[in-house]
Parts: C-alpha cells; sequence; structure tokens
C-alpha cells in the first residue's frame, strides 16, 4: 500500500518506535475526538480495520527487551506514552492490563504516560498494590472540547496518580481549564490541532487562551502542531505536512515551561536514581524548529532523518 504524501504507518506493533509502547491495538470509538481518529485513519490505508482489537505480539513486553550486551532498550528516565493505537483503559483490554501493570511496575525507573478518553474506568483497573499512586505513572485525559474537560478532569483530579496531565487534542474546540489547573495538581497541559481526512480545524485565539491560563497557574503548555486546517488572524491554512505543522506551532512561541516535574525514579531493586543515571535526550538539527521538542524523548539514532534527508534535503525556514 503506497501512504500519501507526508503519511507514515501508525506506531503499531510492527513499527516500533522508542518512545512508544503499544501493548494492544485497535479501538471503540467512544467521543468527539474520535471521530477522525489516526489510528482509523491509518490503519485504512493497510487494509486493516481499527475496530479490531488485538493484544500486540512482539510489542507487548517492548520495555522489558534488552540488547546483546543485556543493557534494556528503553533507557531509566525516557518517557514510554502507551497505547497510542488504543486506549489503555479500554474495556476489551481488560484480559491483558494486569500484565501491562506487571511491566509497569517492574521498571520503576522508566516514566509511563498513560492518556485515556475513559477516566470513568479507571478506578476500578488499577492493580491491587497501587496505593496512592505509582511514581512513574503520568495520567493524561484527552480534552477535545469544554464538554469533555468538563467531564474527564474531575475524574482526573479525584483519582490516584502522583503525576496529572492534560492533552487537548485534536483541539476541535474551546478550552477553558482555570478552574481546573487551580489546585496545583495538573502539571501539564499539551494541545495539538487535528489531523488526517475531515480534519476539524483549530483555532490560534483557542491556543492563545488556553496558555494564559497555564501561564498564569504556572504549568507548562505544550502546542504540539497546528494540524491540518489551522485559522490565524482571519487567515486559513491548510498544512497537510505534519513537519510544517509541528514548525508552525513551534514558531507561534506559545509552548511555555511552568513549575518542574519532579520525578522520583528507582532502579529494579528499589535504590533511587540520581539525575546523572538518567538518560539524557539528544537532538539533531532538524530537530530545532519541532513543536513537540520540549515533550519528546530526543533522537533514537534509528537513521530514518539522514534517509530522509538524503532523498529530499529539510531547510529549516
Ligand atoms: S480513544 Fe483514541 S484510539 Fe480509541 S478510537 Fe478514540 S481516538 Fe481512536
Amino acid at each position: 500500500m503506497r501512504f500519501p504524501s507526508g503519511i507514515r504507518p501508525a506506531p503499531c506493533e510492527v513499527t516500533v518506535m522508542h518512545d512508544i509502547w503499544n501493548p494492544w491495538h485497535g479501538c471503540v470509538k467512544c467521543s468527539e475526538g474520535c471521530q477522525n481518529c489516526y489510528m482509523y485513519f491509518l490503519d485504512r490505508l493497510r487494509d486493516k480495520d481499527g475496530r479490531d482489537i488485538y493484544r500486540t505480539k512482539a510489542g507487548f513486553s517492548y520495555p522489558l527487551r534488552k540488547d546483546r550486551k543485556g543493557a534494556y532498550l528503553v533507557k531509566s528516565g525516557e518517557m514510554l506514552r502507551v497505547c497510542m493505537t488504543s486506549d489503555f483503559f479500554l474495556e476489551e483490554a481488560d484480559g491483558w492490563r494486569d500484565e501491562a501493570w506487571q511491566i509497569i511496575r517492574s521498571r520503576p525507573d522508566v516514566k509511563f504516560f498513560l492518556l485515556t478518553k475513559r477516566p470513568q474506568r479507571v478506578a476500578s483497573c488499577l492493580p491491587p498494590d497501587w496505593g496512592d499512586g505509582w511514581e512513574n505513572v503520568f495520567f493524561n485525559v484527552t480534552c477535545e472540547n469544554q464538554r469533555r474537560a468538563e467531564e474527564r478532569i474531575p475524574l482526573l483530579l479525584s483519582l490516584p496518580f502522583r503525576h496529572k496531565g492534560v492533552m487537548c487534542a485534536p483541539f476541535i474546540g474551546p478550552v477553558s481549564l482555570g478552574k481546573f489547573l487551580a489546585d496545583g495538581q495538573i502539571e501539564q497541559v499539551i494541545c495539538g490541532g487535528e489531523n488526517y481526512d475531515g480534519a476539524r480545524p483549530c483555532r490560534f485565539e483557542w491556543v492563545k487562551a488556553l496558555r494564559e491560563e497555564c501561564v498564569a497557574a504556572r504549568v507548562t503548555f505544550c502546542f504540539i502542531e497546528t494540524g491540518t486546517v489551522f485559522y490565524k488572524d482571519g487567515k486559513r491554512y491548510f498544512l497537510p505536512k505534519k513537519q510544517i505543522q509541528s514548525e508552525m506551532a513551534f514558531k507561534s512561541g506559545m509552548s511555555y515551561t511552568g513549575k518542574p516535574i519532579l520525578w522520583r525514579l528507582f532502579d529494579p531493586s528499589g535504590n533511587p536514581l540520581s539525575e546523572e543515571e538518567l538518560y539524557r535526550p539528544h537532538f539533531r538539527e532538524n530537530c530545532a524548529c519541532c513543536g513537540s521538542r520540549p515533550i519528546c524523548n530526543g533522537c533514537s539514532d534509528c537513521g530514518s532523518c539522514e534517509a530522509k534527508k538524503a532523498a529530499a534535503p529539510y531547510i529549516p525556514r
């Protein structure tokens, strides 16, 4: 199957990206943000159906995989984004989740970024030894519009997690979080417009207003990409290439670093890890203008940029 220009296969078990862990794949649409789900879109390009939900094979135990020298592929201090082609709290995955929790438990040196549109299921899906939450889990809810923010953030705030965040993506309507940021539990807000088939517009004034609320509460705000259809100063931009979207988001200067997120990570024997023992991300020339840089693990040295550059050199503008 040939992919349209600028579109890559979804990160799933056949495409392991170093900062993504997909223990299962496939999902059930549950809210407005799911309407144009990118996983469904990319599955369609492969003649697959995003409704087919399955446990991944080799991908399931990715955080435990080691290289030839016996070192973990995922380094201490790295952040893994979990279930980017599904939802960690999906009902259909109930039979697989205990094993996934066991993997998260056995890597207390790695940060696990969980994102859900199903916070109402979370309390019943936590492991028995959860207590007040594990230090290495960053729990996030999606708020694609104000309706979902009002519904999901009270649940986010009531659940026992050490680290909490909000993801306004796809950003398809104005979202005000001021009243939720006030008690200091939310440590990060990410926003980005919608992509691919039927993408709904994102407006710069929504991004700016949300950023102002985050700055007032000293909460880190990251504007990662404009989405395919973006309105700014009365002008409509059509941006099918994600690289350009990300560059525009970066150039808008909207991202903001607030209070630091304090992680307490441990080696598998339970000894605290110092900053010096943690992985330090490194970046390349073409990362300089990327909107996702503040939340990125950095380059994995996979060589794909070089291959792309050789095919069509990228010149930052
Ligand atoms: S929850 Fe996420 S992965 Fe599942 S259908 Fe909705 S957008 Fe797609």
